[in-house]
């Protein structure tokens, strides 16, 4: 009786790829991140799968951080932003957060606290993303001030990488050697990678992994590569058809009528759109799977519908369940077809798409 959309999040996935990211750099710690709600996959249900195995979790900003706690986690949860304000420190105190430092006047909001507890700190240091940290030649003197900081247990240096998902690319390359370059680091642990630098850039391993996207299964290169391969997807986004009808040729088909139908064609309609987060930008073309075969989508995504050209699929009928992604299809091809990435695809998944997991 009700609407068949549904996210099915395969849990034993999310262990599996977690477990690929860690045996990447055996020597290091991988915080997992389950930051905007882990990639949309559920961030309650994602920590719980993964608490025992990991030594912390990553999120970017403290009210994500507080949902964590609230439903019982209760491993250290890292900011990955720091504090945006200086009246979140009481919260980190008493919560076990790990901030990141990553300007002045976090430091300084530090440095005027009175905190009880002992935590790491995660030192941002700008090498080339040009977004967020400190400039490697202010590097030096943040560290000894934090050092002289009786609540910070550790100081961990951090940087991001702009553009570790693309291997030929020397800009990766460049900021690891800024990075290493850094003056008074000596015997400072170190926290570069993302999850592409995990797959593609074992000397950016270092002490501490942040892998978010590969955790979900979806890889972040463009190209195959080794270690991507060997991700299982972790999220199957499905429905069902609704309606099927024939267009006779010449006829357009949805909004803007900007598919023509060349041939009789036989369009199934299902029940997914922008409303649940299925981009809006899908192109004519864009893959779907309905009984283990590929067929288009044909004309616009609207709100809570979309079209699909079933001509060569005459078996098929109203009730058959309509892959968009997961198991079968990529994520990360049908993004290429929406002109975005799989970061989008997931995270964008709206409230109106029931979670379903497995164990
Ligand atoms: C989101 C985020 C990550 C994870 O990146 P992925 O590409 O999803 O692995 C790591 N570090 C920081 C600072 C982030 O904001």
């Amino acid at each position: 009786m009700s609407r068949k959309v549904r996210a099915d999040v395969d849990l034993s996935a999310i262990r599996h790829n977690y477990r690929l990211a860690c045996a990447q750099a055996p020597n290091a710690r991988a915080v997992a991140i389950v930051k905007a709600n882990a990639y949309g996959h559920g961030a309650i249900e994602v920590a719980r799968a993964l608490e025992s195995e990991v030594p912390a979790f990553g999120v970017a900003c403290i009210e994500e951080a507080l949902e964590l706690r609230a439903a019982g986690i209760a491993k250290p949860i890292m900011l990955l932003e720091g504090c945006f304000d200086a009246g979140e420190l009481p919260e980190v105190d008493a919560q076990g957060f790990w901030p990141a430092v990553h300007s002045e006047h976090q430091l300084v909001a530090l440095e005027q606290a009175q905190m009880a507890s002992v935590f790491p700190v995660f030192l941002k240091v700008d090498t080339g993303m040009h977004r967020l940290g400190f400039a490697p030649s202010d590097v030096p003197a943040a560290v000894s001030r934090l050092k002289a900081l009786d609540c910070v247990s550790e100081v961990i240096l951090m940087t991001h990488f702009a553009r570790s998902d693309e291997p030929e690319q020397s800009a990766t390359k460049h900021q690891i050697e800024c990075f290493e370059a850094l003056a008074g680091s000596e015997g400072l642990a170190a926290c570069l990678s993302n999850s592409a630098a995990i797959m593609a850039w074992p000397g950016a391993h270092r002490n501490w992994l942040r892998p978010g996207m590969m955790l979900y299964g979806a890889t972040p290169f463009m190209a195959p590569q080794p270690v991507a391969d060997q991700l299982l997807p972790a999220m199957t986004l499905s429905t069902e058809i609704i309606a099927i009808r024939d267009v006779a040729p010449g006829e357009a088909v949805g909004y803007g009528g900007t598919f023509v139908c060349e041939r009789p064609t036989r369009i199934g309609t299902i029940a997914m759109g922008y409303g649940d987060g299925y981009p809006r930008h899908a192109k004519n073309g864009t893959p779907v799977v309905v009984k283990g075969r590929r067929v288009p989508v044909a004309g616009r995504v609207s709100m809570d519908m979309m079209t699909i050209d079933l001509t060569d699929l005459p078996e098929v009928e109203v009730g058959d369940r309509v892959e968009l992604f997961g198991k079968q299809l990529p994520v990360s091809e049908v993004a290429l077809w929406c002109d975005t990435i799989p970061y989008t695809m997931v995270t964008c998944l709206t409230p109106r798409v029931p979670r379903f997991y497995s164990e």
